[in-house]
């Protein structure tokens, strides 16, 4: 979080100087603000009121057809989008449904022991969990072949407990200091959001676009 909050007092990082990861056009992303997440749960710390910055996509794309997502935020790699649980936690939680055979309930007992109040680790949330990492296999599955090879992934891959060792095992192809599932998350920005179609381009851990009208 520290590292968030040192980018955001630079006011350079409101220039975009990547293709707008919505269109895919040059130049195109403007910074618009920041909304607030009211509480985000990383590294085993509670925080609240954390500002996240916002970007608009001004269609500078002709191909891009109306009615689809237009702001995008910039989150850390570690963050996931409209989530207030961490890649950590979500990696915690990964492990212990592996644990369980991807039994909700199995889980969610064993995960009241690091709860506490203010953490809603209840069947609810740990079904979302569970959805979000049945999407990031589906991601993976449907990546050019070329990319899947690049990032090591086999697309024969279906389930839990092979997408968690890759996630484990995964060092980044860009970044040598990173490893782990937050070095997936960036590689996927950098090479997969290049390599896609923009409509195929969902970031690996959610969207990180929101609806605008
Ligand atoms: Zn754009």
């Amino acid at each position: 979080m520290a590292s968030y909050w040192a980018l955001l007092k630079n006011p350079s990082f409101k220039f975009w100087p990547q293709l707008c990861p919505l269109c895919g056009a040059a130049g195109c992303a403007r910074f618009l603000g920041f909304y607030i997440r009211v509480r985000l749960y990383c590294q085993g710390k509670i925080y609240h009121n954390i500002a996240i910055a916002r970007f608009i996509c001004l269609r500078l794309n002709p191909e891009m057809p109306p009615g689809t997502h237009r702001t995008f935020s910039l989150l850390h790699d570690f963050l996931i989008p409209y989530f207030p649980y961490a890649l950590d936690l979500t990696m915690v939680i990964a492990e212990n449904l592996v644990k369980h055979a991807a039994n909700v309930y199995q889980t969610t007992n064993l995960l009241q022991e690091i709860a506490d109040d203010h953490l809603n680790l209840y069947a609810a949330t740990i079904t979302r969990i569970k959805h979000r990492l049945d999407n990031v296999i589906a991601k993976l599955n449907q990546l050019p072949s070329r990319l899947a090879e690049a990032m090591g992934w086999s697309k024969h891959t279906k389930g839990l407990p092979e997408l968690l060792a890759f996630l484990k095992n995964y060092h980044s192809r860009l970044h040598a200091a990173l490893s782990g599932a937050r070095a997936l998350a960036h590689d996927w920005f950098y090479l997969a959001q290049q390599g896609l179609r923009y409509m195929q381009r969902s970031f690996l851990f959610g969207t990180a676009s929101q609806q605008r009208v």
